[in-house]
């Protein structure tokens, strides 16, 4: 299931407003650390990386979060879930 967040407007208050895009979609480790930095102290982490993990965004840094970062919070969060389902259920 894809729920695709409409409201974006923190993409204008963030640190990478006035960035070349491709910054953020580097393609290898050093690139991905100096995408990071950028993202320390933004004002828009929090909304960006939940914009990242709930459209399943795969590709590039996002809310200071490399690909595989985002993937251990979701596999996290689905295992979090599944644990409290089970007591729940139980
Ligand atoms: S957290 Fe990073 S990618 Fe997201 S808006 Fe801020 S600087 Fe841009």
């Amino acid at each position: 299931m894809s729920h695709i967040s409409a409201d974006t407007s923190w993409m204008n208050t963030g640190n990478c407003a006035d960035q070349h895009p491709s910054i953020f979609f580097p393609s290898d480790g050093v690139g991905v650390e100096r995408a990071k930095k950028l993202c320390e102290g933004c004002v828009s982490q929090n909304p960006c990386l939940e914009y990242a993990l709930v459209n399943r965004v795969e590709h590039g840094v996002w809310g200071g979060a490399s690909e595989r970062q985002r993937r251990r919070i979701l596999k996290a969060r689905r295992q979090s879930l599944l644990q409290e389902t089970s007591v729940q259920i139980s």
